[in-house]
């Protein structure tokens, strides 16, 4: 099974989800030395014709350091507040890296109701379409200052699913600080260990995501399957990865340790 399974490098639309953890330290804010890294690697993978879109947590982390915000859940209103402040730094910080690359970015920040609602839908992915077509890279994020609970998705996992169903990408790339689904939380259980391809999410594979969440982000694995759901469903391929390495696409692409979710339509193409 293991040797069966598909390759990022045959993708033409890859969706690239980074989360919080990856990109901010409490300590000391922004990773940019790991960001400028990642931007190599999207470069890379850019340069032989993949069309990328970046859908990028962070917002709240970074706002609520600027903001010196207590550790811990926030009030709405300050989670909307520290958002707003991240998220134009956020937005920043990637122009910044992606722009010595010749690579252009704009900013898409989506709500619940942008996918639920038809005409907002067909907009967003038209517009989408049309950045695509300029060859612009689209650094996407929840509108989170104005999304409030109930009408917000809350995690970027099913946030990114969405986007990557939207505009039709072949595979979706879920970068955490995990290398992947492991057959119970590697954390309690040291007798875990990691499933390469997952062909169809079934109730024992819901039930090793189990529920770890950590504090800067909010999505565990129990939201990641269910991105897998969403993803695979219409025809999306994705890929759980650590992004804890300097250039974690390569890192996918030479074999190293991930999760494969497989679409049920897909073929299973092999390595080469
Ligand atoms: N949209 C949130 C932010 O930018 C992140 C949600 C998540 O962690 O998945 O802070």
């Amino acid at each position: 099974m293991a040797a069966l399974t598909p390759t990022l490098a045959a993708a033409r639309r890859l969706v690239v989800k980074i989360g919080s953890a990856l990109l901010v330290d409490r300590a000391t804010g922004l990773r940019e030395g790991w960001l400028r890294a990642l931007a190599e690697d999207v470069a890379r993978v850019r340069a032989r014709g993949t069309q990328v879109i970046l859908v990028s947590s962070g917002s709240i982390a970074l706002g609520r350091g600027v903001l010196r915000l207590p550790p811990g859940s926030l009030p709405l209103e300050q989670s909307q507040a520290a958002a707003a402040v991240g998220q134009i730094r956020l937005a920043r910080a990637y122009e910044a890296v992606l722009a010595p690359h010749g690579i252009v970015t704009g900013q898409v920040l989506v709500t619940l109701e942008d996918s639920a609602d038809r005409r907002r839908y067909l907009n967003s992915r038209a517009t989408m379409e049309t950045m695509l077509s300029f060859g612009v890279v689209p650094i996407v994020n929840e509108n989170d200052t104005v999304a409030t609970d109930e009408i917000r998705y809350g995690d970027n996992d099913r946030l990114a699913a969405r986007v990557a169903t939207m505009v039709g990408a072949d595979c979706l790339v879920l970068l955490s600080d995990i290398d992947g689904l492991y057959t119970a939380p590697p954390q309690r259980d040291p007798a875990a260990t990691l499933i390469p391809v997952v062909p169809r999410i079934t109730p024992e594979i819901e039930a090793m995501a189990g529920g770890a969440a950590s504090e800067l982000s909010r999505g565990g694995m129990t939201t990641k399957v269910e991105a897998g759901k969403i993803a695979t469903t219409a025809g999306t391929t994705m890929v759980i990865a650590s992004g804890k390495h300097d250039a974690p696409l390569a890192r996918i692409e030479a074999g190293g340790p991930c999760t494969w979710f497989l679409t049920p339509t897909h073929p299973v193409t092999s390595r080469k």
